[in-house]
């Protein structure tokens, strides 16, 4: 998904009760640690509306740009200000063209507040609220900003964050730690992240492989197939009755994602070949299962073939008897088989 960023104000933009402070510099800082945190996630695109710190885009090309990228979120970043210095605490503006943005909208801003709160033991949620003025007798949002993202419905979810005041001497002196912007960036992108089910990239391969239970298969059963114990099938699969399951039922099997010489594997199930773009291989080498004789690495160079890494695939054991068999003494990357134990100690 894209995700356009908007650090408010230009560099030297609204000082802050601290000198040195600028708000305008502080959201550049946290829009480029929020990018980093956001661009962790599989097909995540983050667009930052101020190219550099120096640059000040108008209110409208702000918003604009989320238009043009057709991001689906815009947040416009800012610390607030108030000339009472006891003002404080965090502001979430939503436009009021998008009423369903309410829910992520208090997400962001109670991980914000939570954030905060922990260290200037002050900070809280002000509220989640919509800011309106009438445009050629229409209702628009008041701030510039919203207005202008939301002239395309490909923006969904358009806010403006105040995190904190810097009129404040206690929030100001949060948001001055680069610490403290790591923080909040690493919250925000959590709750972005988990709203919108993104994906980390670089995920883990599932340390399991799922077993449809058949007709008159018991725990132990399954287990002993697997090499190990009903115990710890029911343990990984909170399973309170170890003699009650029933057909169709996924049990997860529990494999060690390394793959050691001994091992015992199986070509997964959507492969027909051994590896990417390799020559399909007849029928019958899925009614096996096979001992690896070889790891990619064994004699420390690693054995590929067309950039994944391989093993060795050894000795047949029949699925259906159990029984082993001579060699198949072929290659296969370990993208395409899935361990089913491991090698007999
Ligand atoms: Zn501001």
């Amino acid at each position: 998904m894209k995700i356009t960023l908007d650090p408010g104000h230009g560099q030297f933009g609204n000082p802050g009760v601290l000198a040195g402070y600028y708000e305008g510099t502080r959201v550049y800082m946290l829009a480029q640690i929020l990018k980093r945190e956001l661009e962790k996630y599989e097909d995540t695109e983050v667009i930052i509306t101020r190219k550099d710190i120096t640059d000040n885009p108008s209110l409208a090309n702000r918003g604009g740009e989320a238009v043009r990228n057709g991001s689906e979120l815009f947040i416009s970043l800012h610390s607030n200000a108030a000339s009472n210095p006891a003002a404080h605490g965090v502001s979430v503006f939503r436009s009021v063209k998008r009423p369903e943005s309410e829910k992520l909208g208090r997400l962001l801003g109670e991980a914000v507040v939570d954030t905060m709160k922990k260290r200037t033991d002050i900070t809280y949620l002000r509220g989640v609220m919509t800011r309106t003025e009438s445009y050629d007798g229409e209702v628009a949002d008041y701030y510039g900003v919203l207005r202008s993202s939301v002239k395309s419905d490909k923006v969904k979810y358009s806010f403006i964050i105040e995190h904190g005041f810097h009129t404040n001497l206690t929030e100001c002196e949060y948001m001055f730690s680069d610490e403290s912007l790591q923080e909040i960036a690493e919250a925000e992108a959590k709750v972005i992240a988990e709203y919108f089910g993104l994906r980390e990239s670089g995920d883990k391969p599932k340390d399991y492989i799922e077993y449809v239970v058949k007709p008159g298969d018991t725990l132990s059963a399954i287990a002993r197939k697997y090499g190990t114990t009903w115990r710890a099938l029911a343990e990984y699969n909170d399973i309170k009755n170890p003699d009650l399951i029933i057909d169709g039922q996924i049990i997860k099997i529990p494999v060690s994602s390394e793959i050691n010489i001994g091992d015992v594997v199986r070509i997964k199930a959507d492969k027909d070949t051994y590896y990417p773009d390799g020559n399909p291989f007849p029928g019958w080498v899925k009614d096996y299962d096979y001992v690896v004789a070889k790891t990619a690495d064994s004699r420390g160079e690693p054995v590929c073939r067309n950039g994944d890494r391989c093993v060795l695939l050894g000795n047949k054991i029949n699925r259906k008897t159990g029984s082993h068999g001579s060699s198949i003494n072929s290659w296969a990357s370990i993208e395409y088989i899935e361990k089913i134990r491991a090698e007999k100690k």
